[in-house]
């Protein structure tokens, strides 16, 4: 720390991202990323000419990417916001909508909630998930904050239904209720249509998961007209251009090719069946999961000795630490024959503990 950082920030314990290591090639489970490249219209997308106009600034207002999202959410076009990565819009939110208030999240959740909570100097309520890790959605009625709660969870998988959701919507009429669908496209409910309906509503998606543009950073929310308008005020006081002209236009051919992401969607859906199937015949138990993920924890071997041994074995898992969980490991569904060498992988170490 230079002498310089300002008090506020000296005591901030930022966000650790899973790792990239970019020393050896990995099986590589651990940060919920498509297995699969983007669509082809998407590849084509960025051609030498549209890399050469990298010298112009990009389009501020990001027009036509909002318009598409729009077209496929059967939304306005006022209603839509997009940002670099779903992050940029958490951070906008925290910093726009929380300060007075507070805000409320699980426990178990989306590990930046608490950081950008801190960052902001928000008063944060952290209600913990019931027992078996689901959401009780009656502790967030009426609770007289922003609450944020991710819908499939993570690291759990866990899902509330459309009645729970909103519930708790219409419940909270003077604050933001912001529903972070980063997960919903592999067997979620999601809520965007709510919008109409209510004003305090927010729904975040990404592009980053079921539509394989993680390293393009794309995010988008929707809302009422005028919640966008106070995002926008946010964007447009910090970083005017933060979504580059290149991931713009993947953006626009990504959604012009829904197909595509559905159907790999669907694959990563029954991988994810055939993987919880296969851990579960050698000692798991896993957590039911509607996402691209599972959380998965071993009946007699700890949470990171599997982390461990699989790294050292090529294949990367997601381990936390916090208490309540450093026993499993979040697992991202890749394809079928990563899933396969996964479970060989498994069985491997569950042998070699044996003796
Ligand atoms: N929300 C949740 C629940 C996530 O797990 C992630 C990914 N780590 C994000 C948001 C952020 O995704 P991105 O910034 O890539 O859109």
């Amino acid at each position: 720390m230079s002498r310089f950082l300002s008090n506020l920030y000296s005591s901030l314990k930022e966000y650790v991202p899973g790792e990239q290591p970019q020393d050896k090639k990995y099986v590589k489970l651990n940060t919920n990323e498509s297995p699969f490249p983007p669509s082809p219209g998407v590849i084509e997308a960025v051609t030498d000419e549209k890399i050469e106009k990298l010298c112009l600034y990009c389009d501020p207002e990001s027009k036509l990417l909002k318009q598409k999202l729009a077209e496929n959410y059967s939304l306005e076009p006022k209603n839509v916001f997009v940002a670099n990565g779903s992050d940029d819009i958490l951070n906008f939110a925290f910093m726009a909508f929380a300060r007075e208030n507070g805000a409320a999240f699980p426990d178990i959740s989306y590990g930046f909630y608490p950081v950008f909570a801190d960052l902001y100097n928000v008063n944060a309520e952290i209600i913990p998930l019931e027992d078996d890790f689901s959401i009780d959605a009656e502790k967030y009625v009426d609770c007289g904050k922003m609450v944020v709660i991710a819908n499939p969870n993570a690291p759990t998988g866990k899902v509330l239904t459309r009645e729970e959701i909103e519930k708790i919507i219409a419940s909270n009429p003077g604050n933001v209720v912001l529903i972070d669908e980063a997960y919903v496209d592999f067997g979620g409910e999601s809520v965007v249509d709510l919008v109409k309906k209510y004003d305090n509503l927010l729904v975040v998606g990404t592009f980053s998961k079921s539509r394989s543009m993680a390293g393009a950073r794309l995010g988008f929310a929707f809302a009422n007209e005028e919640i966008i308008k106070d995002l926008e005020k946010i964007k447009y006081s910090t970083n005017p251009y933060n979504i580059n002209s290149l991931t713009q236009l993947m953006g626009i051919k990504a959604l012009e090719e829904q197909e595509y992401y559905d159907k790999n969607c669907k694959i990563i859906a029954e991988n994810r069946e055939f993987t919880v199937a296969e851990l579960q015949k050698i000692g798991f138990t896993v957590i039911p999961s509607k996402a691209n993920f599972i959380f998965a924890k071993h009946k007699n071997i700890s949470g990171e000795r599997i982390y461990l041994k699989l790294k050292d074995k090529g294949v990367l898992v997601r381990h936390f630490t916090s208490e309540r969980i450093k026993d499993h490991n979040r697992i991202t569904i890749g394809t079928k024959e990563q899933m396969e060498i996964l479970i060989e992988k498994l069985i491997e170490i569950i042998k070699e503990e044996e003796v």
